[in-house]
């Protein structure tokens, strides 16, 4: 097989083989010393690597982290564990499949729950984000196109899914005079918060 040389070389991520690693931690990187191979620890935290190893002439304990960190406080993490469950997100791959694809070259990833905790937190926020700006953006379209004459608004929703048993409601708010809309939203019936005041959501 020949390896495609075109690569990047600024690209932010690369496999790294843990023995390869290895091999540019012979000396310590504060005192330049000659290490012991047994005093040197790998561990994995989700995608990340941590390498410690306790240094002699420099009295301490040393830590090497394969990863910068995001966010802050108790939320902060490492960025490949960031950016991975967030790009099987937006690319559509599910993260059983994921996983798998990880478990056969054992490639180290974050938990199928920690992943699922950074696309709730932070994906699905931004999804919600977007999708009220757009609707603001669509309401003041509505309120300019009325001009000064106010809106008419008429609700109207319905169950509405494949198959026999109605399980989402849509409803949709327009302006009677210019027909444009106002508002839309989708939940299923068993949504907290439906028939109370709930935030319009992508289905
Ligand atoms: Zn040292």
């Amino acid at each position: 097989m020949e390896e495609d040389e075109q690569g990047k070389e600024s690209s932010r991520y690369s496999l790294v083989e843990t023995h390869c690693l290895l091999e540019l931690i012979e000396r310590c990187k504060g005192c330049g010393e000659r290490l012991d191979s047994s005093l040197i620890r790998v561990s994995s935290l989700g995608s990340a690597k941590i390498v410690t190893y306790d240094c002699l002439p420099c009295n301490k304990t040393v830590r090497w982290e394969s990863q910068s960190r995001v966010g802050k406080g108790k939320g902060q993490v490492y960025k490949g564990n960031h950016d991975i469950p967030l790009a099987s997100f937006i690319t559509g791959t599910p993260l059983p499949r994921l996983c798998d694809f990880a478990k056969l070259i054992d490639l180290s990833l974050p938990s199928d729950r920690a992943m699922r905790r950074v696309i709730r937190e932070v994906g699905a926020e931004s999804i919600n984000r977007v999708y009220a700006n757009s609707e603001a953006r669509v309401r003041k379209i509505a309120v300019d196109a009325a001009g000064g004459k106010g809106l008419e608004v008429s609700i109207d929703g319905q169950y509405d899914t494949p198959g026999y048993n109605a399980a989402n409601c849509k409803v949709t708010a327009i302006d009677c005079n210019t027909k444009l809309a106002l508002g839309a939203a989708t939940l299923h019936k068993k949504e907290h918060g439906i028939g109370e005041n709930w935030a319009p959501r992508f289905q």
